[in-house]
């Protein structure tokens, strides 16, 4: 087996790579697993405009590419595999390759993210970007001033559809049944904003459009009745599912997935193992806090091998 890293990365989003650029220019020399989606969610983003430092905006796979780009600069190691099996007994913690191949590691950085949920209509992933987007934050201001589709009734949706209530002169709002299941003020958030018109009991059937989004189709589930309402934008806000399966055995996790984090650190129940991003932030979700989080885990992972007398 190759020698002990001193710190390996697993998740190539603006989490993994943020710990990569500040882990590499600590000399801790880090190695970066990109898993299964290298660059995570941003490659599926079109501009990003709220990330600071772009005024302009970027593409979010060219932002990953400069991410990526500044993580190498300082002599970060990319592999483009997945991380499938992990056994953190310590003090050096062992992870696997999709091959079978072994690395040790005095400390691992868990950035593997979370992705989103889909309907998974074909219309949904044709449209993707040309309309259909599952984030509001990032992708709301495209469609100023245009009427939109929210589908969900859990505080992400309500949150949401709120945001977009600003920008957009009508929210339409499709909530699968007679009630919601996000919190009461949200739900009164939704109640008092006058541009969000809510349809219950309402399912999508499909999103319509050749090149670009142009209704949709929706099924009353209580008449049975379809009809159309023509929008621009459609957003699924369904919610989302932290990439965090392989760690269920080790690390401290709430119901829904999303590792537990010692408060103000990026700390988790297993010393030598650090979180960042998306994986244990089911409210943010946002690149800049995730960039943010890599850098914490970094540095806390840097303290840790100096006060192990490991460099
Ligand atoms: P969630 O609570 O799981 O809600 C998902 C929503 O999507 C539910 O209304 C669900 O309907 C609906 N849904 C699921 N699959 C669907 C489908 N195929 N078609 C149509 N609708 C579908 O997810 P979330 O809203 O992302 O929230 C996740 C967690 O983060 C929650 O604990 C939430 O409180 C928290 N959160 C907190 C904040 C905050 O504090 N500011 C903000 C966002 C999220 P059903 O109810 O019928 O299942």
């Amino acid at each position: 087996m190759a020698e002990t890293l001193k710190c390996l990365i697993i998740g190539s989003g603006p989490a993994g790579y943020t710990a990569a650029i500040y882990a590499a220019r600590a000399g801790l020399n880090p190695v970066v697993y990109t898993g299964m989606e290298p660059g995570g969610q941003l490659m599926i983003t079109t501009d990003v405009e709220n990330y600071p430092g772009y005024p302009d905006g970027r593409t979010g796979p060219e932002m990953m590419a400069d991410f990526q780009k500044q993580a190498e600069r300082f002599g970060t190691e990319v592999k483009y595999e997945l991380i499938t099996k992990v056994d953190f007994t310590g003090p050096v913690h062992k992870v696997w390759t999709e091959s079978g191949e072994e690395i040790a590691a005095h400390t691992v950085i868990i950035s593997t993210g979370a992705s989103a949920k889909w309907l998974g209509l074909e219309s949904e992933t044709r449209l993707m970007n040309q309309g259909v987007s599952a984030c509001a934050v990032c992708d709301g201001f495209f469609f100023k001033g245009q009427d939109v589709a929210l589908v969900g009734g859990g505080d992400t949706a309500a949150e949401e559809a709120t945001y977009l209530a600003k920008i957009c002169p009508t929210v339409h709002m499709l909530v699968r049944r007679d009630e919601m299941r996000a919190s009461k003020i949200m739900q009164q958030r939704v109640k008092d904003t006058k541009n969000i018109i809510v349809h219950w009991n309402t399912q999508t059937d499909e999103i319509l459009g050749e090149k670009e989004v142009e209704g949709v189709r929706v099924l009353d589930r209580v008449s049975g009745e379809k009809r159309v309402i023509p929008v621009k934008g459609f957003f699924v806000a369904i919610g989302h599912k932290p990439n965090t399966d392989i760690f269920k055995d080790w690390i401290d996790m709430d119901e829904t997935g999303y590792l537990n984090v010692v408060l103000g650190t990026a700390h988790t129940n297993i010393n030598g193992v650090f979180v960042s991003g998306d994986a244990s932030d089911k409210v943010y979700r946002q690149a800049v806090t995730a960039a943010g989080t890599g850098c914490m885990a970094a540095l806390d992972a840097e303290r840790y091998l100096v006060e192990h007398s490991i460099v």
